[in-house]
């Protein structure tokens, strides 16, 4: 699908496709974190057309089994590391090949926001930083804080990116859930060395 041709009847065509991968709940999150990355891409000057169709796809794989997965980074010269972690990680970054495989995404700044939904990266672009935001502010997210969040995010993204890095870790800690190195490096640039001054 070529993001310049995004009509109407190529956008519910494409929610069709995602409907059937996944639970009513999650396609209702989906839905909702597409009408929040459009938001933020009209405020911040980000291509909504883009950032439709990155939301709508982003959790695309998440329901597939671990074998699948599995196979597929075996099969397609993903770093066999990755076997060490579990779908949490894999459903963005080994998904992102999925959407292109099977719904024929090539655009790369797409697959790219796919990829770094769950972990952030240090360096981002403007579609990642919406897709990665926007999938923790959807407004069927309840957790505490994400009202800050929400806040946050329609005065300065980059702070938004911050706020959640930082909120994502704790949370992680607090659970005692391994963390993926990306994470780390995540929470190193957005939240200790891009934090603001002290007055
Ligand atoms: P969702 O797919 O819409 O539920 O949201 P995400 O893709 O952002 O997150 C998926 C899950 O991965 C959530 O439960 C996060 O807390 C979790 N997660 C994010 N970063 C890490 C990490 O570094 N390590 C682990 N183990 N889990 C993580
Ligand atoms: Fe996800
Ligand atoms: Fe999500």
């Amino acid at each position: 699908m070529k993001s310049e041709h995004y009509t109407q009847a190529e956008r519910e065509l494409l929610m069709q496709k995602v409907q059937m991968q996944m639970s009513q709940k999650r396609f209702e999150h989906v839905l909702g974190v597409e009408k929040t990355a459009v938001a933020l891409a009209e405020k911040y000057g980000a291509s909504p057309v883009k950032a439709s169709i990155a939301a709508l796809t982003h959790d695309y794989a998440k329901e597939r089994s671990d074998e699948e997965f599995q196979l597929v980074i075996r099969r397609d010269g993903f770093k066999l590391d990755l076997l060490n972690w579990n779908n949490a990680i894999w459903h963005g970054l080994v998904g992102a090949d999925f959407v292109q495989r099977e719904l024929e995404i090539d655009d790369e700044e797409i697959l790219q926001a796919i990829r770094l939904h769950t972990t952030g990266a240090a360096k981002m672009s403007l579609l990642d930083k919406i897709i990665y935001v926007a999938d923790y502010i959807e407004p069927g997210r309840t957790f505490p804080g994400v009202v800050e969040a929400r806040e946050i995010a329609m005065i300065d993204l980059d702070a938004a990116v911050a706020y959640e890095t930082k909120h994502t870790l704790l949370h992680l800690i607090e659970t005692e859930a391994v963390i993926y190195p990306k994470t780390i490096e995540t929470y190193n640039f957005w939240v200790a060395k891009y934090r603001r001054e002290l007055p």
